[in-house]
């Protein structure tokens, strides 16, 4: 399958991230058809065009955005105080916050072209009729937090965003906003908690955000590559969208290749492309080796083999293979990774990580990390696989939020894939020389 290059398609053009830039390649052309057409147009546009939510979950776009409640209509005056979640404010809440090892798509989209996320937020915005946006971003990364301030500066000037956007009558106001650097503020309702100003600790879903979210007021909350997606769903249409793609999940999208993988990057194809397609894309394994397993997106998701090849990455594909696609993530292991000290670097991520709200979670991944430390010292014993296999079991499924799944899938995958080599460590410690590893480098 060859690759599908859109959102990525001028990436390299000299200050791809400027205004001038974007216009030069149909910038804001999806906003003047969106704008041309009724709110609740954008949404059955958006939702026949089958987008789902690239943030991880997959969940369809267009029916999220068809949760907002619209009555009493766009003129209403807003009551924040109102019963009636359709007489209050709504809200457009972009997360940013990508944080999921091996996940590496919205940052560089965002640095490469900030306005396809900004004319996507406009879009949204008016098919939810909010007149506040917010991109919630990780406040590490600090370029990108510049590239986005000064792109909703340039927008503002050209009256792409503020008062009557191209005389259309419709408001809108954008918030950039650098959070504190906490993988659990990219769960919605934590980022939501964190937005207003408190500690980012998940809260009890349902409500939904697009029932109660943003200052309980409903509230829709998208990745940037999924907003980023909708101007060209506009500009061309449902049936050119859907052209890419498979039935259930259409379209194009990003794929971040890391690891041993002699091209790594972001490869943007139609969904459904395999793995083995992506690697004659990047070169393949780094020469001399051979593939020993792989994310398909990033540490949350249960791991693979080479069995999984020819895997369609889609939702439909990896859910066949018991995996998940998740954030599209592909870290990329070959024989010379000890499967044990990669799943350890992931429980240490998810132990400190946990924001220690539930018990399964907060307990359970504290003592993953102690047992997995034990089999790479060499002080394990064959009953410390059945411990983490009862303890992954007692925190997948049980615990407040995804956090507590993501930190067992992987244990859980790779004793079942890799057994002989989790008892290899067992009497000795871990067999590998890490000396000079090129992924476990501090
Ligand atoms: P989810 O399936 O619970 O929800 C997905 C989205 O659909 C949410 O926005 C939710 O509000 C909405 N939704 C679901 N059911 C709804 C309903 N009945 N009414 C209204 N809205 C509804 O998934 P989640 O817990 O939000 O996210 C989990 C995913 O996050 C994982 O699959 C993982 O891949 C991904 N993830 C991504 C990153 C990253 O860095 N991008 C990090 C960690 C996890
Ligand atoms: Fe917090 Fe973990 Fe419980 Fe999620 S699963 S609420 S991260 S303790």
């Amino acid at each position: 399958m060859p690759l599908a290059p859109y959102l990525s398609r001028y990436w390299d053009a000299p200050e791809s991230w400027t205004l001038e830039t974007y216009l030069a390649n149909d910038g804001y052309v999806g906003l003047r058809q969106a704008l041309a057409t009724g709110p609740d147009e954008v949404i059955s546009t958006v939702l026949d065009a089958g987008l789902r939510g690239r943030g991880g979950a997959g969940f369809p776009t267009g029916r999220k955005w068809g949760f907002i409640p619209q009555a009493p209509g766009p003129d209403a005056p807003e009551d924040p105080e109102a019963s009636d979640p359709a007489a209050k404010p709504h809200y457009l809440v972009i997360n940013a916050d990508e944080s999921e090892p091996g996940t590496c798509k919205d940052m560089p989209l965002m640095l490469a072209t900030p306005h396809v996320l900004i004319e996507g937020m406009v879009i949204a915005a008016y098919a939810i009729r909010a007149s506040h946006a917010f991109i919630y971003l990780r406040g590490e990364v600090v370029p990108v937090l510049r590239r986005l301030q000064t792109a909703v500066a340039e927008a503002y000037e050209a009256g792409f965003l503020g008062r009557d956007i191209l005389g259309s009558g419709f408001d809108l106001d954008i918030v950039v906003h650098a959070g504190a650097g906490a993988y659990i503020c990219g769960e919605e309702t934590a980022l939501l908690d964190s937005l207003e100003g408190r500690r980012g600790q998940p809260r009890l879903r349902p409500p939904f955000p697009a029932v109660a979210g943003l200052y309980a007021c409903p509230t829709v909350v998208n990745n940037v590559e999924s907003i980023a997606s909708v101007p060209s769903i506009l500009q061309h249409g449902p049936e050119w969208f859907r052209s890419m793609g498979s039935e259930k999940s259409p379209g194009f999208t990003l794929y971040s290749l890391s690891g041993h993988v002699a091209r790594p990057g972001q490869y943007e194809a139609p969904l459904g492309i395999t793995l083995r397609e992506l690697l004659d894309h990047a070169g393949g394994i780094r020469e001399g080796h051979t593939l020993k397993f792989w994310t398909p997106g990033g540490s949350s998701t249960p791991i693979l083999t080479d069995a999984q090849l020819d895997m369609p990455l889609d939702y439909e594909g990896c859910a066949a293979e018991g995996s998940m696609l998740g954030t599209k993530a592909l870290q990329i292991f070959d024989d010379t990774t000890c499967v044990v000290r990669a799943v350890l670097r992931w429980s240490e991520f998810y132990a400190h990580e946990s924001c220690g709200k539930c018990t399964p979670c907060r307990e359970g991944t504290f003592w993953l990390v102690q047992i997995m430390r034990r089999l790479e010292d060499g002080t394990a014993t064959e009953s410390d696989l059945d411990r983490l296999l009862d303890i992954s079991d007692n925190i997948v499924g049980k615990s407040f939020c995804a956090l507590g799944d993501a930190a067992g899938a992987p244990i859980m995958s790779s004793i079942a894939l890799f057994r002989d080599e989790y008892l290899a460590h067992i009497p000795d410690g871990c067999p590998f020389d890490h000396s000079r590893s090129t992924v476990f480098a501090r």
